[in-house]
């Protein structure tokens, strides 16, 4: 049984998120602080997190960026404010989804069901040790490039982890958007474009004049062993 991590001060929500997500067999704990949410997430890690944006102690935004420094479980944002979703759907977050309050709980149920469903295939990481001039750590979330570890977000990561599995595959930006296991209709597919400027610009500083992520107008994008 998948277990949920609910963090949201308000019992009301609570409760009804709580009765939604047993209700469709889930397990769940419930925590009103986000620090005592990172705290059990660390000591008895859940499956997903339900994480409120406004908490009393420290936003559900830091607390999300403190979570992913140990932590790749996927988190659903609870929004109250509809100025908070450019930030949830912007790069720096690392939210897989979220929903504006007032929610239907059964809608925030279901979008727990699709998550831990997009994640599955990615429980049992197929290891791909090296392709070429990259080294892949599945199990430490890492790529070292030309020898040397390359500082890169979640999404970067997943991002070329799907590319350098495939070498020479044209990749739409839909796909690569699948291997990020975040939802198409949030708007990310956009974003996609933004992931691999950054992407770029990291393995240009350990290789200048190598160009191994390749641009297909009009199609996506492929990494290139030649160019690496
Ligand atoms: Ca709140």
């Amino acid at each position: 049984m998948p277990h949920i991590l609910i963090v949201e001060d308000e019992a009301a929500i609570a409760d009804t998120l709580i009765f939604a997500l047993q209700s469709e067999g889930f397990t769940t704990t419930w925590l009103s602080l986000a620090e005592q949410a990172l705290a059990e997430q660390q000591r008895n890690p859940a499956d997903l997190l339900i994480l409120d944006v406004g908490l009393p102690d420290i936003s559900g935004f830091e607390a999300c960026k403190r979570l992913r420094r140990f932590s790749e479980v996927p988190v659903i944002f609870l929004t109250a404010r509809s100025e908070e979703i450019d930030r949830v759907v912007g790069l720096e977050i690392g939210a897989d989804d979220y929903v504006v309050k007032p929610f239907s709980p059964r809608e925030v149920a279901a979008r727990v069901k699709a998550i831990l469903k997009r994640m599955a295939p990615r429980e049992a990481p197929a290891e791909s040790p090296a392709s070429g001039p990259f080294q892949i750590d599945s199990e430490r979330v890492q790529i070292h490039y030309h020898g040397q570890l390359l500082s890169l977000t979640r999404h970067e990561f997943r991002l070329l982890q799907s590319l350098l599995a495939q070498p020479e595959r044209v990749f739409s930006r839909e796909q690569l958007l699948d291997g990020l296991g975040v939802a198409a209709d949030v708007g990310y597919e956009r974003t996609i474009d933004s992931h691999i400027k950054s992407l770029r610009a990291k393995l240009r500083q350990v290789a200048a004049a190598a160009e191994p992520i390749q641009t297909h107008r009009g199609l996506g994008y492929s990494y290139s062993p030649r160019h690496a």
